[in-house]
């Protein structure tokens, strides 16, 4: 499998892996993909085309077609998904709530996974996700499996939500974090979970700074 020269970065919703992910990759000087953003890209072009997100097939052949490509400007980190750079607006409402169902459909993941590959393949990359040591870069330099508690990672994700204008009250981004987690550690196929190679770190309290630190560390150790 590919993806010895990559830095896998494992870990539930608002543990810090898209943060902390960044600016490991920028004090690497490598590119990053997040592939959260892969799962809400087919859930919001599934929304619009108004496909049930419980049909698995359709989903599926979606995924198969969507056209998914890196930005030659921004590399893996700028993702671009049927002609149009992923954006923010990923981050929100329906597609927040539909993302997990999607995610949790066998073909989606063998199509978005395949696409995973063929972008680590290009470069040395720092990959966040929920799968990624387990599933999609068994083989990466490093693992990590960044952790928090539930009501930490639902403060996070409160704020950020707060400082994008989205007024949701602390109590449903704490129900609706509990429910991701649930089917995304659940689901028969790549459950969240950490790979056995993969270094545990809490994040409760700590600085992005000093966590990117410490996995930079990791990876030179190597
Ligand atoms: O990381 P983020 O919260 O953006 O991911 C959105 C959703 O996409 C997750 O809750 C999960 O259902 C799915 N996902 C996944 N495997 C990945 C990345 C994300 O199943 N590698």
């Amino acid at each position: 499998m590919t993806g010895s020269q990559a830095i896998a970065i494992d870990g539930p919703v608002a543990s810090g892996k898209t943060a902390v992910g960044g600016l490991v990759a920028k004090l690497l000087g490598c590119g990053f993909l997040d592939t959260g953003l892969m799962y809400r890209a087919v859930t919001q072009v599934a929304l619009e085309r108004t496909i049930d997100l419980q049909d698995a097939p359709a989903l599926t052949n979606l995924a198969e077609s969507l056209s998914v490509g890196v930005s030659k400007a921004r590399g893996a980190d700028g993702l671009v998904v049927e002609g149009r750079e992923v954006a923010e607006s990923l981050r929100d409402g329906s597609v927040e709530r539909g993302v997990s169902l999607v995610a949790s459909v066998p073909g989606v993941r063998r199509a978005l996974v395949q696409r995973q590959r063929d972008i680590a393949a290009a470069g040395q990359i720092v990959m966040m996700g929920r799968d990624i040591g387990t599933v999609v870069l068994t083989d990466a330099a490093a693992k990590v499996y960044l952790t928090a508690s539930v009501t930490e990672r639902a403060r996070r994700r409160h704020l950020e939500f707060a400082e994008r204008g989205n007024g949701i009250g602390y109590e449903q981004v704490l129900q609706e974090l509990q429910r991701r987690d649930a089917i995304d550690s659940e689901r028969d196929d790549s459950p969240l979970r950490p790979a056995d190679d993969a270094v545990v770190i809490e994040t409760d309290g700590r600085p992005i700074e000093d966590l990117a630190k410490e996995i930079v560390a990791l990876v030179r150790e190597r």
